[in-house]
Formats: structure tokens, C-alpha cells, sequence
């Protein structure tokens, strides 16, 4: 058990798992490898303050498919602390992304980060 209080950034704290699962990856298979990969430069990006409502679908979408095709329980729960934190602490995430801001004075949001979205190098 974790326990946290309101001094922890919920959207850190997804990031800090995910970077966990992504270094922890075998790499496999391409759901795990790539997308926990691609789960933690959209994270970044919202802790850093440049995160926008397009990445927070994108980071929706690729939790579904990593948690549906991972071969492994090692991808197939890599993305539980990205949903729980979205389920219980959207408004985080809304913070970041449309007020650019952190709640719990954690992020960073004047950090620089790599200047495409996954959502751009999709488009
Ligand atoms: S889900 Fe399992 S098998 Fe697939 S890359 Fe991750 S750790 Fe390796």
C-alpha cells in the first residue's frame, strides 16, 4: 500500500510508473515496448505544462491497447496508474493541460520537452 497526500502530483506519480514499466519492458512485443514508451513522452509532456486534450486521448487510447495486447502481465497492467489517476484525479490532468498549472506544486511546467507530440508524428 501507497500512501500519498496532496503534495504528491497524481499525474507525476502516473509517470513515475510508467517509466518504471517502460524501463522494466523486455521488449517483446510492440505494445508494451513502444507504447509504454510513448505513454511516458505524453506524460512528460503534461507534467512539463505542454501536454494538450488531444494527447490526453491519445494517452486514453494507448492505455486500452496496452493493457489488451501486451503479452504479459507486465504490460497488461502497465497502464492501471495512468487510468486510476485519470478516473479519481482527472482534474489534475485538466490542470496541467488547459491551466498550466500543478496543484501540488510538483511538475515543473517550464520544462522544456521534445518539441513533437505522439500526436503530431501520427498526424
Ligand atoms: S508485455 Fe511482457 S513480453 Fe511484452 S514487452 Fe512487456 S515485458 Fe516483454
Amino acid at each position: 500500500m501507497i500512501v500519498m497526500d496532496d503534495t504528491s502530483c497524481m499525474v507525476n506519480v502516473a509517470r513515475f510508473f510508467i517509466e518504471f514499466c517502460m524501463t522494466e519492458s523486455c521488449g517483446k512485443c510492440i505494445p508494451c515496448r513502444a507504447g509504454t514508451a510513448q505513454m511516458h513522452t505524453l506524460l512528460t509532456r503534461i507534467c512539463a505544462g505542454h501536454g494538450t486534450m488531444d494527447d490526453l486521448d491519445l494517452l486514453v487510447e494507448l492505455c486500452a491497447t496496452v493493457k489488451e495486447t501486451s503479452l504479459c502481465g507486465l504490460g497488461q497492467t502497465a497502464p492501471n496508474p495512468v487510468l486510476s489517476t485519470l478516473k479519481y484525479f482527472k482534474h489534475e490532468y485538466i490542470d496541467h493541460i488547459v491551466h498550466k498549472r500543478c496543484p501540488a506544486g510538483v511538475c515543473n511546467m517550464e520544462a522544456p520537452v521534445a518539441a513533437e507530440s505522439p500526436v503530431e508524428v501520427l498526424a
